[in-house]
């Protein structure tokens, strides 16, 4: 069986390993468009030691996403935060996230909020932003939700569709509407906390967060090394074809495939489905992409930086381009180790093309000024030792009102090609474990089909 998988970031390598775990002497090429796998996944070698300019942390709560490390023998590189707290930076002012409420909406309405019941259909979606502006205000949205939101999307809450971005405070609201209860969004975060006390007492304790000690290298390495794939890199795939009951693919690979995963942005699998399925593509070109820009710096001192993992940047604050820091070495204790500090600047939220593409100096100028600006550390004084500038244009899809249904639909089209699936962040959750499980997925429904399909 020979299959090809287009794109090796997280998504592509995690299929190739599981079908070469399923089936040894399966044909595997990874064709991949960059000079590099990983993807979004890119640690680089500063001086002071490993350091991830994507994606940094995974969701440790996940058990399928440790076990499936530990299989890589990846057990004992994962290390857990120093638990210091993020802050937020609103009104000029560096403040406490609020205790308790879900993704920064209180279980207590803002003073001078009605919070009035309101008509909601079961399975139905709005904007998280639209949400908590009408029962709300808009303060806590431009605030709190949507830097707390901004740092895992690059999305501001009003571009965030409440079903797929904050999923258990729209089962709570359907659950309320089922109930003929009058559906406030203050009674649906009290019942998401409920649950979540619920669930804390049985759940074993475990950080939330994780990392890998040697970068997200470690992980991509291990991929490529255990997928017995051949792996092509600068290798810009152009179109699929169908061939006979196979498939034929312009610009890398060679021959005949029996089975295609496209592990690619969502913009780019619409592109390549275009002859195979028009309709699929169409449905994926309504899924927006967030462009941003991530500035890593390290210090030869740390004197002055708040002990806090990092500062999350209210949507307009004035004179401030960063939209958020992360602190890593107050954040994590094996990168405190290395001395100095490492500080991660990150900016760009969707529909800002601009910031991403600002030039470098520029960027290192604004990461330093917002920095002392919002903490008072100065960073030109404390020997800055290392930068490494890194752009992610269309690095994170916006998960946007109905981007569920989006995603069912795109589905639905592609399961109507056997051999043919597409998977990557825009499917099935952005976070690192999400894309694992869902590559996973999909190669279960390939490893299903008859072969001679
Ligand atoms: C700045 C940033 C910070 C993040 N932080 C976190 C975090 O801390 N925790 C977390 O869990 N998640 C985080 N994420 C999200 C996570 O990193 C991504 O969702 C995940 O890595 C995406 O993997 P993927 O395989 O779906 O896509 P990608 O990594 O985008 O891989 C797709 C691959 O396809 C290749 N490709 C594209 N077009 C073609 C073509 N035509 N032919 C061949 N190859 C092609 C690309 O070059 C790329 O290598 C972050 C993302 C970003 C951008």
């Amino acid at each position: 069986m020979r299959f090809a998988i287009i794109g090796a970031g997280l998504a592509g390598l995690t299929a190739a390993y599981e079908i070469h775990k399923a089936d040894p002497a399966a044909h595997i090429d990874v064709l991949e468009a960059g000079e590099r796998i990983g993807g979004k996944l890119f640690t680089v070698p500063f001086s002071s030691g490993p350091t991830d300019i994507g994606a940094e942390a995974f969701l440790a709560a996940r058990s399928d996403a440790l076990e499936f490390f530990q299989e890589l023998g990846l057990g004992d590189s994962l290390v857990a935060p120093s638990g210091a707290k993020s802050q937020f930076f609103a009104g000029g002012t560096l403040q406490e996230f609020p205790a308790g409420g879900v993704m920064g909406i209180p279980a207590t309405p803002p003073a001078g909020a009605a919070d009035a019941p309101f008509e909601w259909t079961p399975g139905s979606d709005i904007s998280v932003g639209a949400l908590v502006r009408q029962q709300y205000g808009d303060e806590i949205v431009d605030s709190v939700v949507s830097s707390l939101l901004g740092g895992v999307y690059s999305s501001t809450a009003d571009d965030l569709g409440l079903r797929a971005s904050v999923p258990a405070l729209a089962a709570a609201l359907d659950q309320l509407a089922e109930a003929g209860q009058p559906v406030t969004l203050s009674a649906a975060v009290k019942a998401v906390e409920a649950q979540r006390a619920a669930t804390k007492k049985t759940a074993e304790t475990r950080p939330v967060f994780q990392t890998f000690k040697g970068g997200y290298a470690e992980l991509y390495e291990a991929l490529a090394e255990q997928c017995g794939a051949d792996i092509h890199l600068d290798c810009f795939v152009s179109a699929i074809t169908k061939s006979g009951a196979g498939f034929a693919i312009k610009g890398g690979g060679e021959g005949i495939y029996d089975r295609v995963i496209l592990a690619v942005p969502a913009p780019t699998a619409a592109v390549l489905l275009r002859d195979l399925t028009p309709a699929a593509g169409n449905h994926l070109k309504a899924i927006k992409l967030a462009s941003s820009a991530v500035v890593g710096m390290h210090f030869d001192d740390a004197t002055g930086l708040p002990e806090n993992s990092g500062v999350l940047v209210a949507v307009g604050e004035p004179g401030i381009t960063a939209k958020a820091f992360t602190f890593s070495s107050k954040k994590w204790p094996h990168i405190a180790e290395r001395g100095g500090a490492l500080i991660r600047a990150s900016f760009g939220r969707l529909g800002d093309e601009k910031t991403a593409r600002m030039d470098e100096d520029a960027l290192v100028d604004a990461a330093l000024d917002d920095l002392q600006t919002i903490t008072g550390f100065d960073g030109r004084a404390a020997g800055l030792s290392e930068i490494y500038v890194q752009r992610w244009f269309g690095g994170l899809p916006a998960y946007g009102v109905d981007h569920i249904q989006t995603v069912a639909a795109a589905r639905a089209e592609i399961a109507v090609i056997p051999g043919l699936e597409a998977i990557g962040a825009w499917a099935g959750g952005v976070g690192v474990p999400a894309v694992i499980a869902d590559a996973r997925a999909a190669v279960q429904r390939l490893l299903q089909l008859p072969t001679n399909s």
